[in-house]
C-alpha cells in the first residue's frame, strides 16, 4: 500500500497523496547557456519528464535561470548549494520549488530568509540529505530540519534522502516515513553509468515503490538525461504504476503508398506523453491493416495521399495523409 503523503504543488504537478508518480531528471547543460537548457528541457518534457531541476552555481545563474523559467514547459527546481542569496534570487526568478541541503547554507538565519522568500511566493522547498554529505545519521538530521522549518510555520515541503547504497535508502526512506508525511522525492544517488546506474536504480526504486515509498522520482545516471526518463518510465510500468502505449507498426510491403516509416516514428514520439495502457497500431494499407490490427485500441491504416482511422477494428473515418496524425492523437485524447 502507498505510503499515506501530503499533497504538494510544484507549478501545474501535483505530487503526493494520490497523484501519479511524477517523473523528473536535471539538465546537464551550463544553465548560463539559455538556448541550450530550454531545448533540453524541451526534449526531455517530451520524452515524459514532468519535472526539470536546473542548477544555480552562481549569481550569474539567477538571471539565466528566469528566463529558462519563462520558457520551460514543464515546472523547473532550482538546485542550490550553499548561498541563500542564490536560493532568494531563484525564488524571486519564478522557480516552482527549490531544492537544498539546509546543512550547507550558512546559518539558521539564511535559512529562515529563505523560507520567508517560499513563503511569500507559496512555492515548497525540497530538503534533500544525502547519506555521504554529513557523519550523522541523515535520517535523524532530516527530521531536524523538519523542524526547523515547521518552527517557521512552513510545511510545504518534500523531501529526499538518497544514497548510493540501495539498501541505505529503503532503510532511510521506510524510518522517514512513520516519522513524517511530507512527499517523498526518491531515487538512489550516484548510481552510476548508464547500463550498471540503470540496473541499480532499478532495484533501488523498484524496492522504495514496491514498499509504497515514493512520490517523484528521478533515475540519476551518469548519461543522457533523455536516459534517464525512459528509466523512469519504464520502472514506473513494470510496477504497473504508468499507463504507457505500446505502437504496433507493420512491416511495410509493396501495397504500402504512404510514408508508413515517418508517420511510425513521429506517433511514437508523440506517445512518449500520453499515459495510456492503449495499444496504437500504424499500418500500411487499408486491405490489411485494420483486420491485421483488429485488436489495437487505435490506429492509422494508410492508402494513396490519405489513411483510415480505426478504433479496434472499426472504420471512424478517411483523413489526407498530412493531417493523419493530429487527427489520430485528437482520437487518442
Ligand atoms: Fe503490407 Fe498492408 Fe501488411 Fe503493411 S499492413 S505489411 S502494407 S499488407
Amino acid at each position: 500500500m502507498r505510503h499515506s503523503t501530503k499533497e504538494i504543488i510544484i507549478g501545474q504537478v501535483k505530487i503526493g497523496a494520490n497523484n501519479p508518480i511524477a517523473i523528473q531528471s536535471m539538465t546537464n547543460t551550463d544553465t548560463l547557456d539559455v538556448k541550450a537548457t530550454v531545448a533540453q528541457i524541451k526534449t526531455l518534457a517530451e520524452a515524459g519528464c514532468e519535472i526539470i531541476r536546473v542548477a544555480v552555481p552562481k549569481p550569474s545563474a539567477v538571471e539565466a535561470f528566469a528566463e529558462i523559467k519563462k520558457q520551460s514547459p514543464i515546472p523547473v527546481v532550482a538546485d542550490i548549494h550553499f548561498d541563500y542569496r542564490l536560493a532568494i534570487g531563484a525564488i524571486e526568478a519564478g522557480a516552482d520549488k527549490i531544492r537544498i541541503n539546509p546543512g550547507n547554507i550558512e546559518g539558521e538565519d539564511k535559512l529562515k530568509e529563505i523560507i520567508a522568500a517560499a513563503k511569500v511566493r507559496n512555492i515548497p522547498i525540497r530538503i534533500g540529505v544525502n547519506g555521504g554529505s554529513t557523519n550523522k545519521d541523515f535520517v535523524d538530521l532530516a527530521v531536524e530540519y523538519c523542524e526547523f522549518f515547521e518552527a517557521q510555520k512552513f510545511n510545504n515541503i518534500v523531501v529526499s534522502l538518497k544514497s548510493s547504497s540501495v539498501q541505505k535508502t529503503l532503510e532511510a526512506y521506510q524510518r522517514f516515513a512513520v516519522k513524517r508525511n511530507y512527499p517523498l522525492h526518491i531515487g538512489i544517488t550516484e548510481a552510476g553509468t548508464e547500463y550498471s546506474g540503470l540496473i541499480k536504480s532499478a532495484a533501488g526504486v523498484g524496492a522504495l515503490l514496491t514498499h509504497g515509498l515514493g512520490d517523484t522520482l528521478r533515475v540519476s545516471l551518469t548519461a543522457d538525461p533523455l536516459k534517464e526518463i525512459e528509466a523512469a518510465r519504464y520502472i514506473l510500468k513494470s510496477l504497473g504504476l504508468l499507463g504507457m502505449p505500446e505502437l504496433i507498426s507493420c512491416p511495410t510491403c509493396g501495397r504500402t503508398e504512404i510514408d508508413i516509416i515517418s508517420l511510425a516514428n513521429a506517433v511514437e514520439k508523440r506517445l512518449k506523453t500520453v499515459k495510456k495502457n492503449i495499444t496504437v497500431a500504424v499500418m500500411g494499407c487499408v486491405v490489411n491493416g485494420p483486420g491485421e490490427a483488429a485488436h489495437a485500441d487505435f490506429g492509422i491504416a494508410g492508402g494513396k495521399g490519405q489513411g483510415i482511422l480505426f478504433a479496434k477494428g472499426q472504420r471512424i473515418k478517411t483523413v489526407p495523409e498530412a493531417q493523419l496524425l493530429d487527427e489520430l492523437f485528437k482520437l487518442i485524447d
